[in-house]
């Protein structure tokens, strides 16, 4: 066992504390962390196939009163460019999706002040009178329609999932660690509320997803947090199917014009090689979580096909619409074939999945 096997280990075991955990993720060699991570990934999906998903992101407003700091997607309700889809354009994208082959739609959108559950049950009819799978409404958007209609989060749930809501994204999560959120996203839910949505959506059956926004003013410390949070919600339901760890996108937010983005305590977490360091550290301290997806929408598709080897098994969607990372300025595109071409170079198989986690 090398220097650092013993540590890895414990961390696989979830035997690691904070101090620990960060440690290794600053300072282990970098492909004692991909090897680590790509033995769980080898356990966990032994016959070498990768999936993704051709679906569509259907941003369904950007109006938002929450305001976070590190997004350039959310308006004010009388901006000019505000926009609230109808059923009609809504309607039309799907169409569109089904026509190109698309099995499900990811629905998420601001938190608008007059929604409440009625807009979200009809949004969600709308979607299900065609014949597609519907990810939709993470954490912070479930616990605003509650709050807003004045229902628990198991009334919104439950009345999401009657109307034919399929599983939950695990979007809103960023960092689940409140000294972090009170920095960058100061009015969205705590840590707290997003795991309890989470785990009142898995008692009622709906698989999700669990997400990491990293790389804007956390610490090591932060990100071992979060994973371990994770971890333990995964413990007690089981209900997570894929976690998503992705980097913050600073162009275009406010959030990159604060100076306090300037003492990042991680210079390079945002980067490629901090990148891979996350997402093996993320494959290595969740192992009871099936799928780690790449992020090659952040991080563009070489990064992402190495991220193969660095713990990932998923490569996330086809995304024929990207409306919030894109309002950043980052732009990155694949088609199917260049998805299916880049998991084949990198000598795995590649496979459509039918729905599931993100
Ligand atoms: S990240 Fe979501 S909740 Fe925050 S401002 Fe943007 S749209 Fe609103």
């Amino acid at each position: 066992m090398t220097a650092w096997g013993g540590a890895l280990a414990r961390a696989e075991r979830g035997a690691v504390d904070v101090a620990e955990g960060a440690r290794l993720l600053r300072e282990a060699p970098l492909f004692a962390l991909g090897r680590a991570a790509d033995a769980v990934r080898r356990r966990l999906h032994p016959d070498g196939v990768v999936t993704y998903i051709v679906d569509r992101n259907i941003n369904y407003t950007n109006v938002c009163s929450c305001g976070c700091s590190f997004c350039a997607f959310y308006r004010g309700k009388d901006a000019p460019d505000a926009y609230v889809l109808s059923e009609e354009e809504i309607s039309a994208k799907i169409v569109e999706t089904i026509a190109a082959g698309g099995v499900r739609v990811l629905l998420q959108g601001g938190l608008h002040p007059d929604w409440g559950i009625g807009e979200a049950e009809r949004l969600v009819r709308a979607v299900k009178r065609h014949p597609i799978l519907l990810h939709g409404f993470s954490p912070p958007e479930i616990w605003h329609f509650a709050h807003q209609s004045g229902l628990t989060i198991g009334e919104v749930i439950a009345r999401l999932r009657d109307a034919g809501l399929d599983s939950v994204p695990g979007g809103g999560a960023e960092i689940l660690d409140d000294e972090v959120r009170r920095r960058i996203s100061p009015r969205k839910i705590g840590w707290e509320q997003w795991a309890e949505v989470m785990r009142e959506a898995h008692r009622q059956g709906l698989r999700t997803s669990a997400t990491m926004m990293f790389g804007s003013v956390e610490s090591p410390e932060a990100i071992v947090t979060h994973l371990l949070r994770v971890r333990a919600l995964q413990a007690e339901t089981g209900g997570f199917t894929a976690f998503i760890p992705w980097t913050f996108q600073a162009g275009n937010t406010e959030l990159s014009r604060d100076p306090r983005f300037g003492d990042a305590a991680v210079p390079g977490f945002g980067h490629a090689l901090g990148y891979l360091r996350v997402l093996a550290f993320s494959r290595l301290l969740l192992p009871d979580v099936p799928t780690v997806q790449v992020s090659w929408v952040t991080m563009g598709a070489k990064v992402a096909q190495i991220g193969l080897f660095f713990g990932a098994d998923d490569f996330g969607s086809t995304m024929m619409e990207e409306n919030v990372v894109a309002s950043a300025g980052v732009a990155f595109r694949m088609s199917e074939e260049e998805i299916v071409a880049t998991i084949r170079d990198a000598g795995f198989t590649p496979a459509r999945r039918g729905g599931g986690h993100s």
